[in-house]
This record gives structure tokens, C-alpha cells and sequence, in this order.
């Protein structure tokens, strides 16, 4: 890496340390012709191309932010949008690529947070995706149930298919 301020073509690394969260590596250099020091930051890049064409870093405080909003009144913990960004971030960078578009992002939120809470999944499906009227709402709505029913029936619903077996067993009135 050249040097910043004498431009020097080479800089020797005189310390390398991981930040707290493992997300990065901070080096101090030293330039050999100069000798003065200035810090390096090596992360695994991952950005975000915006329909305007600008780049910003890909963010999971910004996932979390935008997940909050489709969650409002919704029994979702803060720990369960901390882990449902961790899931979109890692789901993106097992692409590979270093820069990726801004509907991929929305796209690789859809998922987890369906699984997560359906209506919050309604309500952001329903912003990123444009809905303009009920038939899109109902579209949505009838594709959450198909997939839900290609997946098998939950736990509870069997529970309630033993408990009507027992109540039919009994005997009818008096
Ligand atoms: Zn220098």
C-alpha cells in the first residue's frame, strides 16, 4: 500500500490486531522513506448498489431498522432481528461477490422473516414489493398458505386433531 502522504510505493505493517467483533483487521504502518505511521482497515467487503447506481456498505443495523418497522406490535424479540440480519448478511456473502444490488437485499430479507412473523413479512412484502391493492395482499396471502401446507401441518394443529379424536370419544350430551 503507497504511502499517504509521501506516496511512497511500499509500507511496512508494524502492528495487525482484530477488532472486537471479528468483522475487521486494523493495521498501523509505517512508511520506509517518510517514517510516519497511518492505519489501515481490511474488512470483507460487501456493498450495496442502490437503483440510484451509489454504493454504501452493507449494514445490519440498517436490516434491523427496516425489519423493526414491519414488526411494530408484533411478538418479535430485538435478539430475533439481530439474528435474522446475521442470516441475511451471511446468506449474501455465500454469493461471493463483493458488491451486490438493493433488491437482493430485500429479496434475502423475505424468507427468515416470514418464518419469523407472517404478518410483519405481509407488511414489509407489501412496501418492497409495491403492493397497490387488496389483490396483491390476497396473492401473497394465498401463496403464504399454499407453502404453508406444502410444508405439513405445525405441531399445534395435530395437537388439536388428538384433542378432537378424544372429545368425539366421549359420549354426546345426557
Ligand atoms: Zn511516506
Amino acid at each position: 500500500m503507497h504511502c499517504p502522504f509521501c506516496r511512497h510505493t511500499d509500507s511496512r505493517v508494524v502492528d495487525s490486531r482484530a477488532t472486537d467483533d471479528g468483522q475487521s483487521i486494523r493495521r498501523r504502518r509505517q512508511c520506509p522513506d517518510c517514517g510516519r505511521r497511518f492505519t489501515t482497515v481490511e474488512t470483507a467487503a460487501l456493498a450495496v448498489m442502490k437503483r440510484s447506481g451509489v454504493t454504501e456498505p452493507f449494514s445490519r443495523a440498517k436490516i434491523v431498522a427496516g425489519v423493526r418497522k414491519a414488526c411494530q406490535g408484533r411478538p418479535v424479540a430485538e435478539d430475533e432481528l439481530a439474528l435474522l440480519a446475521q442470516r441475511v448478511e451471511e446468506q449474501l456473502r455465500s454469493n461471493g461477490s463483493a458488491e451486490i444490488e438493493a433488491h437482493e437485499v430485500g429479496m434475502a430479507i423475505l424468507g427468515p422473516l416470514r418464518e419469523l412473523d407472517e404478518v410483519a413479512y405481509l407488511r414489509f412484502a407489501s412496501v418492497y414489493q409495491a403492493f397497490d391493492n387488496l389483490e396483491d395482499f390476497e396473492s401473497a396471502i394465498t401463496l403464504l398458505r399454499a407453502e404453508r401446507d406444502a410444508t405439513g401441518r405445525e405441531p399445534d394443529d395435530q395437537q388439536g386433531q388428538q384433542q378432537d379424536k378424544s372429545k368425539s370419544g366421549m359420549p354426546r350430551g345426557s
